[in-house]
């Protein structure tokens, strides 16, 4: 996996996924006095051998790592979080809201029963699907193994890292709590998953979401617009040089999103019959799927803010159109 210096004391680890999405970026920040660590990548032995070769090639001991700080929970970005600390002792830094986060999702206590299984059954996903599912987030949890002891950082603070003062911005609606970082010297963003380029950020409404993300991300992108982001470093794909036109696109493109969805519900329907609407689930995996049906959720909920749905609760949940 390649190591791309993208600004100065600024370099970029491509760790590997093993899904789709095949690569997180996370960040390496120099300062005279070590490293600070942007996001840690899922935990696999592939993950493993990605950091220990960017390591050896920029001769980092593990004792030079200063700290770890996580944009959000996600297990692409959290999983290695531990093991990273658990050879450099460092802090590891997350916003308080998702470090909640970390304890309801990775943390579920034995025989206790995965909130994702009700959720996805009350939004009419078939009960085999759901059953996969649940093995799927299975999976990721132990991708999370072990976890960190974590140390909190809230919207507003400064950080002094890569020679630059950042500071954490709140950027909610991929996860409730992600922090986003930026550096007014050199108008350099760290975006974690708020902002992609191809690919829009997944907004999906989980079992422990606070309510309406999409809203809250609408807001977020709509107030970051006229940040003066000359350069922004992100958790995907590559980095984005137009920020203010990356933002109108994904706006626009959950505008148009919106429009789709009320008029796949037709009468009524459940958000998995929506889904299956929407996107070519049939292409998709049981991964995949569920990232549809939350998505599906987001939107459909928002339409009930704005007045253009109705929510009928039942044993499953319908989306109606209002009268
Ligand atoms: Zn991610």
């Amino acid at each position: 996996m390649p190591t791309i210096t993208l600004a100065p004391d600024i370099i970029q680890v491509q760790l590997p996924l093993p899904f789709a999405l095949r690569s997180v970026n996370c960040y390496l920040l120099r300062d005279p006095d070590g490293w600070t660590i942007i996001d840690a990548g899922l935990h696999t032995p592939d993950g493993e051998a990605a950091w220990r070769s960017a390591f050896d090639k920029l001769d980092i001991k593990p004792r030079d790592i200063r700290r770890i700080v996580l944009t959000h929970f996600h297990p692409d970005h959290y999983g290695m979080a531990g093991w990273l600390q658990s050879i450099s002792d460092a802090p590891v830094l997350i916003s308080p809201r998702d470090a909640e986060q970390t304890r309801e999702v990775w943390e579920i206590p034995e025989g206790s029963p995965d909130p994702t299984l009700a959720h996805f059954d009350s939004h009419g996903v078939p009960t085999e699907l759901t059953g996969t599912i649940v093995g799927v987030v299975e999976s990721l949890r132990e991708a999370t193994l072990p976890h960190p002891e974590l140390s909190l950082i809230a919207a507003g603070e400064q950080i002094a890292m890569g020679g630059r003062a950042f500071t954490a911005i709140h950027a909610p609606g991929h996860s409730d709590g992600q922090l986003i970082f930026f550096a007014e010297k050199d108008s350099l963003m760290l975006c974690g998953d708020h902002v992609l380029m191809k690919i829009t950020p997944h907004i999906g409404w989980w079992p422990n979401s606070e309510p309406n993300p999409l809203g809250r991300y609408m807001d977020s992108i709509q107030s970051l617009e006229p940040l003066p982001v000359r350069l922004a470093l992100s958790g995907h794909r590559q980095q984005i040089d137009d920020w203010a036109g990356r933002l109108r696109e994904l706006r626009e493109h959950h505008e148009e999103r919106l429009e789709a969805m009320e008029e796949a519900v037709g009468e009524s329907a459940t958000a998995y019959e929506v889904a299956t609407r929407v996107f070519p689930v049939e292409r998709y995996t049981p991964h995949e799927i569920r990232f549809a049906v939350a998505e599906t959720i987001a939107h459909l909920e928002l339409l009930v803010v704005r007045g253009s749905m109705r929510r009928a609760e039942g044993e499953v949940i319908r989306y109606l159109q209002s009268m």
